[in-house]
């Protein structure tokens, strides 16, 4: 449940803003490249990996013929400058973001070989061009002259946003340190790129096959999954990877505890050096080149560690206020999620188990929760087909936005499964669109994220260029000729991304790097997201997309008083898992001695004594498959969910307090928060649309803490 960047650099240095709309000159062999063809979507049906490095290679020489025009300039202005440069990079971003998504979605030998040789040129070019002393002093000096007193605000945010990341890029170091620096951006790339595949293949090449009896407790949906998978690969039985729904399925449902202790021992050591895979597809070492060459970028520009040069984008001040605020939220919820676990480890033991183990946790939490609450997840399955789901959640959107949001076929796509959707303001007029990818397969990267794709800027011509977004998950596809059935997590995974998605797709600001989720601190863009989620719990939302596939009758009232009943059921076990990643991951950058070894497990150690009180494998390696913080963007910034979650919570409280579909409330929230993107401070936005400072309160109340 989580936004991926684009790729590193970009997340590090912010965009530099994109767009030059040129020909390009590589004679026949380019003009037929379907990456460099300007189309307004792109050409997914014919791109193939071999056109990628020569569409970026082409790319990169265009734009720094540009640049290289741009700066034999006199006097700099917006129009002359920053216009044309933001035009000049949208376009490579555009591109660059196609074969990145491929890479992601659509993983093969050829796919990955290709990303891998253009990863280097890009990451090269934007740090090239955040270390550009003459671009950097040309934009300096447009905020001494007369002009710039005279811009309206967003676009002086742009500028000053502009020379942060300059300076962030070490634009101010002597030239050898800037090759250090660049040398050091690109290889932090690769080995963010190698990070991710080494999960992929970790989680794909594992694969248990179970015989009747080993099936036992496995809900319907699962049972068919792995059946399907089997067939896949000519084999008897049921089969399961460690993708989310396999790997779910068995750790919550198989009554054979062998069954599930595999299965977690599995999936806890994932890409790591134990474990039935041990050293094929080890991160060991990425981490720890990750984590030194994290530290030396943070001192090159004169920050004591990442943690501080984390901050420096960040809605949060200072390191001593990040773990003010995790103590905190520890300290108010480990009472609740220690009383949570004594009452689980007393009905496991009731039910034969003498010591709980890690590969217990989720079956018994299961079985508990079923005890308790006479709520099965499997039972809600038939109500939440994807499809309804989709257009529930379109409805609820219409409602509190006024948008409508429509399918729009034969668009090309990447695969055949995939849908694409077109935003359209309460005048009608399309504002956004986005791409559907929403079942998990082979060669696809776990996870759910949000993609932005292409950015609204208005065009010097006075066109708008409508922003794109992907919506990419992993459910469970439709099997036996059902429609994919969600869970009742799948459905809330949904509408986080989706919450990403509209405040990416519904941006009223004029500028790129400002509009949609772009310069949105990072600690502030899950407010939108986990926003949405609120809904899932509310029946009179529930009512309008959960419908059985069948009978289209809604939750049975006893089925829906027993989900809501669950809704805080283990919150705090959950938030203080949260919690622990947050602290292990701003502890681990703010605390990084290059000299010292083992510090990961050192933090982990000390996390585990003071927070967790529910069993440990002791050889589990979590951090070799959190691709958040070494992959994804979120290094010393993982808080950053339980930051905006502050600010979600205490924003939909105002929906509570007026009505949940309270067209006014929502639409101040479109106009406050969705519209406004990046073009202001979210402490501002967020004062504007509430009324006051948020406050704590509701976060705490939501998940039942207090
Ligand atoms: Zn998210």
């Amino acid at each position: 449940m989580w936004y991926k960047p684009m790729f590193i650099s970009l997340a590090m240095f912010g965009l530099m803003a994109p767009a030059f709309a040129q020909q390009a000159d590589g004679g026949v062999a380019q003009k037929n490249n379907p990456l460099l063809q300007q189309t307004v979507l792109p050409q997914f049906d014919k791109i193939r990996p071999e056109h990628f490095k020569p569409a970026i290679e082409q790319l990169l020489k265009e734009n720094r013929a540009v640049v290289k025009k741009l700066l034999t300039q006199k006097k700099y202005t917006w129009d002359n400058l920053v216009e044309p440069l933001e035009t000049a990079n949208e376009r490579l971003v555009f591109v660059w973001s196609t074969i990145n998504h491929l890479n992601a979605v659509m993983d093969s030998k050829e796919t990955r070989k290709a990303y891998e040789s253009c990863l280097p040129l890009v990451t090269k070019y934007f740090t090239e061009l955040a270390q550009n002393t003459k671009l950097y002093n040309a934009f300096e000096s447009i905020t001494q002259s007369d002009q710039y007193k005279n811009f309206d605000p967003v676009q002086q945010r742009v500028i000053q946003n502009e020379l942060r990341d300059f300076r962030l890029a070490g634009v101010n170091l002597p030239a050898q340190k800037k090759q250090f620096f660049m040398k050091l951006t690109q290889r932090l790339a690769a080995l963010g790129n190698k990070f991710d595949s080494n999960v992929l293949d970790a989680s794909q090449n594992w694969s248990i096959c179970l015989t009747k009896k080993q099936t036992q407790g496995l809900p319907e949906h699962a049972l068919a999954l792995g059946a399907a998978n089997a067939a896949r690969k000519n084999k008897k039985g049921w089969c399961f990877s460690l993708d989310a729904p396999s790997y779910q399925a068995l750790i919550t449902y198989a009554d054979s505890r062998a069954v599930r202790k595999k299965t977690y021992i599995a999936f806890a050591t994932r890409a790591s050096d134990v474990g039935p895979t041990a050293g094929k597809w080890d991160n060991s070492k990425n981490i720890d080149a990750i984590f030194k060459i994290r530290h030396k970028l943070a001192h090159l520009v004169h920050f004591n560690n990442y943690a501080e040069y984390s901050l420096a984008t960040k809605m949060a001040k200072s390191p001593t206020q990040v773990l003010e605020f995790l103590n905190g939220l520890v300290e108010k919820t480990l009472p609740a999620g220690k009383k949570e676990f004594i009452e689980l480890e007393t009905f496991a033991k009731k039910h034969g188990v003498k010591k709980i183990e890690p590969w217990d946790i989720a079956y018994y939490s299961e079985q508990l929760s079923q005890k308790k609450f006479k709520l099965s997840q499997e039972e809600l399955r038939p109500y939440f087909p994807d499809t309804q789901v989709l257009d529930g959640m379109f409805a609820i959107a219409k409602r509190l936005y006024g948008i409508t949001i429509k399918e729009k076929k034969d668009v090309p796509v990447w695969y055949p499964t995939v849908r694409f959707f077109e935003i359209y303001d309460a005048k009608g007029k399309l504002v956004g669109q986005f791409y559907a990818d929403l079942y998990c397969r082979e060669n696809k990267r776990s996870g759910a994220w949000m993609d932005d794709y292409k950015t609204r800027r208005l065009l010097k011509d006075g066109a708008v260029q409508i922003p794109v977004a992907q919506l990419v998950c992993n459910f469970s596809p439709p099997v036996d000729g059902k429609p994919s059935l969600l869970t009742h997590q799948d459905v809330i995974t949904l509408f986080h991304e989706f919450g990403h998605c509209l405040h990416h797709l519904l941006t009223k600001v004029d500028y790129a790097s400002v509009a949609g989720i772009k310069n949105v601190p990072w600690d502030a863009v899950e407010l939108p997201s986990q926003f949405m989620e609120n809904w899932c719990w509310q029946p009179e939302a529930l009512k309008i997309f959960a419908k059985h596939y069948k009978t289209h009758e809604p939750i049975p009232k006893q089925l829906l008083q027993n989900l809501l009943a669950s809704h805080h059921y283990h919150a705090a076990t959950q938030m203080l898992r949260q919690l622990k990643f947050a602290l292990l991951d701003f502890r681990i950058y703010l605390e990084f001695d290059p000299k010292k070894n083992n510090q990961l497990k050192k933090i982990t150690d000390q996390l585990d004594k003071k927070i967790n009180y529910l069993p440990i494998y002791k050889d589990a390696r979590f951090p070799h498959s959190f691709m958040h913080i070494f992959s994804g963007g979120y290094a010393a910034g993982y808080y950053s969910y339980k930051w905006a979650e502050v600010l979600s919570a205490d924003a939909f409280s105002k929906f509570e307090e007026n009505g949940i579909f309270d067209q006014r409330t929502g639409r101040e929230f479109l106009q406050n928060i969705l519209e406004a993107g990046g073009s202001e401070d979210m402490a501002v936005l967020f004062k504007k649309f509430r009324g006051r400072d948020p406050k704590i309160d509701a976060l705490l109340r939501q998940n039942g803490v207090i």
